[in-house]
């Protein structure tokens, strides 16, 4: 038995990754098993490679030269590193995102665990992360490699060496000229350790009697894990307020999963921004949870990993990559905030963490659980056409009262002849508030850089004729003039010198960033203390965390931010929320603009007012009347969602139709925006020859990217849109699999990404 065995190597290339037969040596027989970690010989590398054992072939199947089957080196693992599902989801990521086997297996098992072998664990760390992240501004380093190393360091602060070369896909020569140049720093961890201090202590909570509603969902969900089946979808929307006792439907629903002897999956947008939940689920479930979150030390993610392989915790709760936890048994899965963008993986494989939700669903005869207050479109879509049940709470279990929402017209500013950012009602709201002693957030449009072009008479928005989202002006590198253009279809215009509308020439570029609204309030307030968070000021390790508390202690009387300060803190002093450019909001030039709007301002509405005082809310707007601002201004979901969807259906977006991005990025501006081009021609190719497939498809010719240059590196890409997903994936992976790319330019294929930016 087990005479031979099959196994994907853990680093190879798209072109070697496929299984591959080895013998098993008598000696090893006993040890070996699916999932196991081992090292084969392969062509003719020197070393040996890691691979990942898949199954065993009763026969060395056919075509075989038994003699040429060459023999597995040694096992490095105690036991399967992995499980025979997260094998198989592997190869389903495969098929839908551009990766290998390894690259999907590496995505989904900590690096600890996968750098067995010793309990001593060489690591790495940047030693010192903002003079590493100045480095990479400031253009000077030549090699990519270093650039990726670096990249990933800011991003994960330390990772073993081994993961740092098969994730940046270096070597360790350049991870050592690193060290020698005092850029990262090497340390030994010990693999195991004690968890213990991982869960801080809490006190056992008392369970509250559901409300009725609560009741029907939780019935509803716990019938559902009764009657799940393999190989069939059983999922949910959760749709209610925040404060309707969504989380309370989670934690007591789960109770009923594991009472039927289930394990349960929770995924929160992330772990540092959702401490009340995890707080509650520990004091609610002990021991039994495991809380896989970024913070945890490799040795402590190891050891919870291991605690969940070995069936020990039935309860995971997680941020995005913990949709891979190997628990078994699966009744349910939780994604709570559905809508939030975090579990989209902008590293490669970049899946989506609620697709690899559904396929674990289905594969296990779990149900899968999403909750929000502000669904995606396209999940309340599903509800609305059968694809999944929806499960109102429409009531807050405390009545603190919803905030009141102001909306000013900015015209009238204007033509009141008030020019600057604050509308004269949200001055006078910020001098009330910081008079007396009470805190004010300011939101901006998450991406400061992105401008569009607007009337300021009567509000017309510069759109493109062909996709109907906004355009924005487009920086070029050299300098000069800005032109505007269409992020989908790359088409190019000119700004008017007229408005088309009302004949005015009051067209302007629209939009302030953060650091000029931070300016104005301390012109305007001198005694004012004002925080700022916005990619710049949150560039370090715990910046963001720390921005958040230094607020919440009152530290200052008005935090200005972008959207991340929207998200899932408590902060009882702020009376007072403003949005200053709502339509800047909605002129992200995305097609998911109008529900990133929605959703912001809806989230900005429930920061006012979560204490005793009664909060208030302004949004400023040019286009007061646009429908997604008075849904927003009524707390109105389902009125926004009747209106966007007919746009989607009519401009064929998600869930009508999807996108696809091919990006190049790389030093050389010539090579990247060759590479691209060679991209362009080669699919324009593949859908001329399979022609009845492809007859949908539209793609875009080459261009650059919005921002054409981040961190020294140029980015062009090719953009695809066609109403298949799948045929959409086909034709980016052939087309990238015939494609012979410039050494130096990198290519990432995104299937719906997040943001074309
Ligand atoms: P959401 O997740 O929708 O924001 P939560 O579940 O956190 O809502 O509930 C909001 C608040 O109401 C919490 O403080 C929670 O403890 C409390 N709560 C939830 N359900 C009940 C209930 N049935 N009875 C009393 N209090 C409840
Ligand atoms: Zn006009
Ligand atoms: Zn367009």
């Amino acid at each position: 038995m087990n005479s031979h065995c099959q196994v994907i190597l853990a680093d190879a290339a798209r072109h070697f990754d496929r299984a591959w037969t080895y013998r098993v040596p008598e000696s090893l027989r006993g040890s070996i098993e699916i999932g196991s970690l081992v090292l084969v010989p392969f062509g003719t590398r020197k070393e040996p490679l890691r691979a990942f054992v898949t199954g065993f072939p009763e026969m060395p199947p056919g075509g075989y030269d038994e003699g040429k089957i060459r023999e597995v080196h040694r096992v490095l693992s105690n036991g399967p590193v992995v499980t025979e599902e997260q094998i198989a989801l592997a190869s389903e990521m495969k098929r839908r995102y551009y990766c290998t086997m390894g690259d999907a297996v590496n995505a989904m098992v900590p690096p600890a665990v996968l750098a067995v072998g010793g309990r001593e664990v060489r690591f790495a760390r940047l030693v010192d992360t903002a003079e590493a992240a100045d480095l990479l501004d400031s253009g000077d380093l030549r090699s990519m490699k270093q650039v990726r190393v670096i990249e990933l360091l800011l991003e994960h602060e330390e990772a073993s060496c081994a993961e740092i070369r098969q994730a940046a896909d270096v070597s360790q020569g350049i991870l050592n000229t690193l060290a020698k140049n005092k850029v990262i720093e090497f340390f030994n961890r010990t693999v195991r350790r004690d968890l213990s201090d991982e869960i801080e202590e809490t006190e056992p909570s008392v369970k509250p009697a559901p409300t009725g509603a609560q009741c029907e969902a939780i019935e509803k969900i716990e019938a559902a894990v009764m009657s799940a089946v393999k190989g069939k979808l059983s999922e949910f929307l959760l749709f209610g307020v925040t404060g309707s006792g969504k989380t309370e439907v989670y934690l007591q629903a789960s109770e009923r999963v594991l009472a039927r002897g289930k394990t349960i999956l929770i995924l929160v947008p992330e772990i540092s921004l959702t401490p009340q939940m995890t707080r509650r689920l520990v004091s609610r479930f002990g021991e039994r949870v495991a809380i896989l979150h970024s913070r945890l030390t490799p040795a402590g993610r190891y050891e919870m990993w291991q605690r969940v392989l070995a069936g020990e915790v039935p309860i995971v709760v997680g941020a995005r990559s913990a949709v891979f936890a190997p628990l078994k048994n699966l009744g349910m899965i939780v994604i709570d905030e559905e809508q939030e963008s975090s579990y989209k993986a902008e590293m490669k494989p970049r899946y989506y963490a609620a697709d690899i939700a559904r396929i674990r669903a289905i594969m296990n005869g779990a149900v899968l659980v999403l909750g929000s207050a502000t669904p995606q479109v396209s999940s309340f879509w599903r509800a609305e056409n059968g694809l999944s049940t929806i499960l109102r709470l429409p009531d807050r279990i405390s009545d603190y009262g919803m905030a009141d929402v102001d909306v000013i017209d900015m015209r009238a500013e204007y033509a009141r002849g008030n020019l600057s950012i604050f509308s004269e009602r949200l001055a006078a709201e910020l001098t009330y508030t910081i008079d007396r002693g009470e805190q004010a957030m300011i939101l901006l449009n998450r991406r400061g850089f992105s401008r569009t072009v607007i009337c300021r008479k009567c509000g017309w928005q510069m759109r493109c004729p062909q996709c109907d989202i906004a355009l924005t002006s487009h920086r070029n590198p050299y300098g000069g003039q800005s032109r505007m253009v269409c992020h989908l279809c790359e088409r190019l215009a000119r700004v008017p010198a007229y408005c088309p509308v009302c004949g005015s020439e009051e067209i302007m570029a629209y939009g302030a960033g953060t650091q000029q609204v931070e300016e104005e309030i301390l012109r305007r307030f001198p005694h004012a203390r004002v925080l700022r968070m916005d990619q710049d000021t949150t560039r370090g390790r715990f910046s963001h965390r720390e921005i958040l508390d230094a607020f919440e202690r009152h530290e200052a009387d008005v935090l200005v931010g972008t959207q991340m300060i929207a998200k899932g803190h408590d902060f009882h002093n702020v009376t007072l929320a403003a949005i200053l450019s709502a339509d800047q909001l909605l002129g992200t030039g995305e097609f998911r603009a109008p529900e990133h709007a929605f959703q912001l301002m809806t989230q900005a509405a429930g920061r006012a007012g979560r204490g005793l005082k009664k909060g208030r809310v302004i949004i400023q707007a040019v286009q007061p009347d646009h429908f997604v601002v008075k849904a927003a201004a009524g707390q109105d979901y389902e009125a926004f969602y009747r209106e966007e969807i007919v746009f989607r259906k009519r401009m064929r977006y998600l869930p009508f139709g999807h996108i696809g991005m091919a990006q190049f990025k790389g030093f050389s501006r010539l090579d990247t925006e060759d590479a691209a081009r060679a991209f362009y021609r080669e699919a324009a190719q593949m859908i001329r020859r399979y022609g009845g497939t492809f007859a949908d498809t539209i793609l875009a010719e080459a261009s650059p990217a919005p921002i054409e240059k981040i961190r020294s590196r140029y980015r062009f890409r090719v953009m695809v849109r066609d109403e298949s997903a799948e045929n959409l994936t086909r034709l980016l992976f052939i087309t990238a699999d015939h494609l012979k790319r410039p050494k130096g330019v990198s290519l990432a294929i995104d299937i719906d990404p997040w943001s074309t930016f």
